[in-house]
């Protein structure tokens, strides 16, 4: 029986250990903290539950496929719940924009902000977003880079010159739209990839057609209950997971991974390792530097990571009126704030606020009032910051937006870059690997094989197709299959 250990038990790896068990393999993930999930995680304050990382789930798709592949319905272990008003925008000039995956809807807010035209407009947008998430789907997220010659095919040259690769997010949307607040609403799902709107290229765009038009889902019970069921079928298909235990170094020979070794003095012998660990700060910390020449500290530096974000949680005694389930309060520049994140690496002064009230959707994980899940974009853990500080400047600036928090917490936590990096091992807090600002960090993310090594493989949001909960389990997928083939 083939053995296989996989370091971390984030999506990504426990993506891979499911399948890989159903199809018969010895399957053991590491993971060094006690639960499963990795930053998709289950928090809890008082009586409110919180979902930690994943908010916004798109794709269901891709989670409930790669159940039914192992023989069970998906719907015995996960309900997801499509939230028709998903997104409620507020604007530094007091107007706001709900994101709605109806297109009437979205039509009659668009003409309010563009007159006439929206409606032939979004339309085009519609159409043009989806020509971008189709070919992306085809020739990049079910792709494994393996190889540098995997980079090299002619049809993914092809493709990758139909995606918009030299536009950016910002300039592709003001092909479609003029009004100013629309484009910052729309240029925000580059942050969904950890990057900047005004570098990123346009063809992350396919994003904003997974959320307008595919839809944006909760899952009955929290979110992480998806890394949950995916732990439970895991586990029923014979998967050995190990919590609280740490791998410590990989035991190479010739050019190949011999045995893991832990944190409790373990040794394991393996035939295949799957790293879900964050790719740049995880493999250099097991794999001493004379076996991964091509993975050097210098080449290692030359990644920009993704953003991070410093996060509130927060349970109230009460249930505000103008909360829905995902809310965004901007900043009166955009423009500005990136360039204090990545730039300056500041924190931004005017930052804008993210806020997942689930409990609107979901009245059981918080039944006393609301829970929210307030997150800004950060810079990397490198920053120093004053956190109650700027906790201050977050309370006031929604008390600005008419939202008094203050007088109503019951409970409240603070979770920096320098938390999350500790944590995870997350490479300086960052949340999503390697930033998509630079073409090559977009499209040629860090390969899912280590070039040294004959029997390593890497799963998550650092590798190929890149972050975000969907794209990790894809990644997760794809480097199982190579192994399925490879043993059949
Ligand atoms: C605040 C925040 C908000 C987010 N919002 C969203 C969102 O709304 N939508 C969305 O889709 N995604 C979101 N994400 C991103 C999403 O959470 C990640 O892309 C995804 O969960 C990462 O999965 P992964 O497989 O890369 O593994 P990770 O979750 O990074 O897990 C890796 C695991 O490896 C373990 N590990 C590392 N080193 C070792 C070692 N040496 N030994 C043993 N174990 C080890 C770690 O403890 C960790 O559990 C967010 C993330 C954060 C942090």
């Amino acid at each position: 029986m083939t053995k296989v250990g996989i370091i971390g038990g984030g999506l990504g790896g426990l993506t891979s250990a499911m399948l890989l068990a159903h199809k018969g393999f010895d399957v053991h993930v590491f993971e060094k903290n006690d639960h499963l999930g990795g930053k998709m995680m289950r928090m809890t304050l008082e009586n409110a539950q919180f979902d930690f990382g994943p908010n916004t789930i798109t794709m269901p798709d891709v989670f409930q496929r790669i159940l039914q592949k192992t023989g069970v319905n998906p719907d015995d272990y996960l309900q997801f719940i499509k939230l028709e008003t998903h997104t409620r925008n507020y604007f530094s000039d007091g107007t706001t924009f709900d994101l709605s995956t109806n297109k009437e809807e979205m039509i009659n807010l668009l003409s309010q902000f563009e007159g006439e035209p929206a409606k032939e407009q979004y339309a085009k947008y519609l159409r043009e977003i989806e020509r971008l998430y189709r070919l992306s789907d085809r020739y990049f997220l079910h792709r494994t880079f393996t190889s540098w010659r995997d980079y090299l095919s002619p049809d993914l040259t092809k493709a990758l010159l139909q995606v918009k690769p030299l536009q950016t997010l910002d300039s592709f949307h003001r092909t479609f739209f003029t009004n100013e607040n629309l484009v910052q609403m729309l240029n925000r799902y580059a942050t969904y990839i950890g990057s900047s709107p005004y570098i990123a290229p346009a063809t992350f765009a396919m994003i904003a057609y997974l959320e307008l038009m595919d839809g944006v889902y909760y899952v009955k019970g929290g979110n992480p209950t998806i890394a949950e069921a995916l732990a439970k079928r895991s586990k029923e298909l014979g998967v050995h997971l190990h919590l609280g235990v740490e791998v410590t170094k990989l035991e190479v020979s010739n050019k190949e991974v011999h045995a893991i070794e832990l944190s409790n003095g373990d040794q394991i012998k393996v035939d295949e390792v799957i790293m879900n660990g964050d790719l740049l700060s995880v493999y250099p910390s097991l794999v001493a530097p004379e076996h991964r020449p091509s993975f050097s500290e210098k080449k290692i530096q030359r990644f920009e990571p993704s953003i991070s974000a410093f996060v509130l949680l927060v349970a109230l005694s009460k249930r505000f009126d103008s909360f829905i389930h995902h809310q965004v309060y901007f900043s009166s520049s955009y423009k500005e704030e990136f360039e204090q994140l990545f730039n300056k690496k500041q924190y931004p002064t005017d930052p804008t606020i993210y806020i997942c009230n689930s409990s609107y959707t979901d009245k059981s994980v918080s039944p006393d009032g609301d829970n929210l899940f307030i997150l800004v974009n950060a810079p990397t853990s490198s920053t120093p910051l004053d956190l109650e500080q700027y906790k201050q400047v977050i309370y006031k600036k929604l008390k600005r937006y008419g939202v008094d928090l203050v007088p109503h917490i019951k409970a409240e936590m603070i979770i920096d870059p320098t938390w999350i990096q500790t944590t995870f091992h997350a490479y300086q807090g960052s949340l999503y690997g390697p930033a998509s600002n630079k073409m090559k960090d977009a499209f040629l993310r860090p390969a899912n094989k280590a070039r040294d090594l004959s029997n390593l493989y890497f799963v998550g949001g650092s590798t190929h197709p890149g972050g975000g909960s969907p794209m990790v389990t894809l990644s997760g997928e794809n480097i199982a299959n190579v192994l399925i083939s490879k043993y059949s």
